[in-house]
């Protein structure tokens, strides 16, 4: 069956087995080679599995970037007491919808990842917290599981090798913020799920009181190739810095929009108009969103020469984060998007932190007020002040990700905010 997403540009590894349901079975994942990472991972040292992902350059694919073989050696090398995994699948994040496409077409390369790192880092439990909303995804998933728990895959004495882990899938209840690591293990652990004050970081002291990390669901669907074939193999793909493929969600004014499996460093503008087939006839580009809604605006002009790596990104001005495209052409109300972003944001805030509770509120209404024609030229340093102080300020980066689009904007599009104040104005003179 063909993947509607599919395109001869890409490189398939994460996403090879997406659009066949039978991938979605043990049998039809150990036909392309299933859980003989595993295999290969147990019968070997905890260190070589950490020296073979640092070696591979993997960056965490959840939005941070930070290297997964060097998160994985901060874990305690002694063992004083339970070590916990926790697979981040609680993908929230506006204009991303990779994570839930692994899970729903190879749960067994999500797992197969998770095992391999509980290995590496001494995890005698994994946690798989999915999203609430991704109902059939967490129905496969727990399939899968039981059919690996049936094929002594998890468990106790793993293939034989005397390996115990044992693996749950726990939904949550549709919060965003529970994509935040400190908010999911307060979830998980049956609290509210409101983000912890770090340090201590989860390493140290994560779910349960007890040395965790947590890790994104692409980040682990990653580590059994790279266990197959080696760390310099992986390298072979993306760039120097950014090594590897990678998942790209691609929404908006495109006419093919869908994930799209490709190496780190693909050129942006490729990616819009070959990959994606373009914009509509008679429309010009205006603005993408690179990486989920959390990072900054660019402007057409900075996409030209945009490569698609963590570093790429940054040069043109704004962030991969999780690779979500979202494409925007010349008949998008940019003022109209900011506001919407920050309202999900506002909506979206544990409540904890002034600066991101209130400021999240105030930013939206001073959007719509310019919005409705009703704003003026102040309004645009009071947004830019206020995004300041909501900055750096707070315990997670919630409150940054809110003001981060609107500080963008303003620098980019100030003549769609003047062009709907000056509007009002004669409006208002009329
Ligand atoms: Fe909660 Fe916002 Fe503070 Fe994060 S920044 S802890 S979401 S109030």
């Amino acid at each position: 069956m063909a993947y509607p997403y599919r395109h001869e540009k890409e490189t398939p590894m994460l996403s090879r087995g997406f659009g066949d349901p039978r991938t979605r079975t043990l049998e039809g994942w150990k036909e392309l080679g299933g859980y003989t990472a595993l295999e290969k991972a147990l019968s070997g040292s905890r260190e070589d599995v950490i020296e073979e992902v640092k070696a591979s350059g993997l960056r965490g694919r959840g939005g941070a970037g930070f290297p997964t073989g060097v998160k994985w050696s901060f874990m305690p090398k002694e063992k004083k007491g339970p070590h916990y995994l926790c697979c981040n699948a609680d993908e929230s994040e506006p204009g991303t919808f990779k994570d839930r496409e692994l899970l729903r077409w190879t749960p067994h390369q999500v797992i197969e990842g998770c095992l391999i790192a509980a290995y590496a880092m001494q995890a005698e439990h994994v946690y798989i917290y999915c999203r609430g909303e991704f109902f059939e995804a967490t129905q496969i998933l727990a399939r899968a599981v039981e059919e690996a728990y049936e094929a002594g895959l998890i468990g106790t004495n793993i293939l034989g090798t005397g390996a115990d882990i044992e693996l749950t899938v726990v939904a949550g209840a549709g919060a965003y913020i529970c994509g935040e690591e400190t908010a999911l293990m307060n979830s998980l652990e049956g609290r509210r799920g409101l983000p912890r004050v770090k340090p201590p970081f989860p390493a140290a002291v994560g779910a349960f009181g007890r040395p965790t990390t947590i890790n994104n669901v692409e980040t682990l669907a990653s580590v059994p190739h790279i266990i197959n074939r080696g760390g310099a193999w992986y390298r072979g793909f993306g760039t120097e810095k950014s090594p590897g493929t990678k998942l790209f969600c691609v929404s908006g004014h495109v006419r093919r929009p869908g994930n799209y499996e490709l190496p780190l460093g693909f050129p942006m503008m490729e990616l819009i108009n070959d990959v994606c087939g373009g914009l509509l006839p008679g429309r010009t580009l205006k603005a993408v969103i690179p990486g989920g809604s959390s990072v900054p605006i660019m402007s057409a002009e900075d996409c030209q020469t945009c490569t698609l790596d963590y570093e790429g990104v940054v040069e043109c001005g704004s962030m991969l984060g999780c690779a979500s495209v979202i494409v925007m052409d010349d008949t998008t109300n940019i003022v109209k998007q900011v506001r919407r972003m920050v309202d999900f944001y506002a909506h979206e805030s544990c409540g904890q932190c002034t600066p991101c509770r209130e400021g999240t509120q105030w930013l939206s209404r001073i959007l719509v007020r310019i919005e409705n024609g009703k704003g003026t030229e102040e309004d645009l340093d009071t947004l830019l002040e206020l995004g300041d102080q909501m900055t750096g300020t707070t315990i997670c980066v919630l409150s940054d990700s809110a003001a981060a689009p609107v500080a963008s904007s303003i620098e980019k599009f100030r003549d769609d905010y003047l062009a709907l104040i000056r509007r009002g104005e004669r409006v208002g003179a009329a």
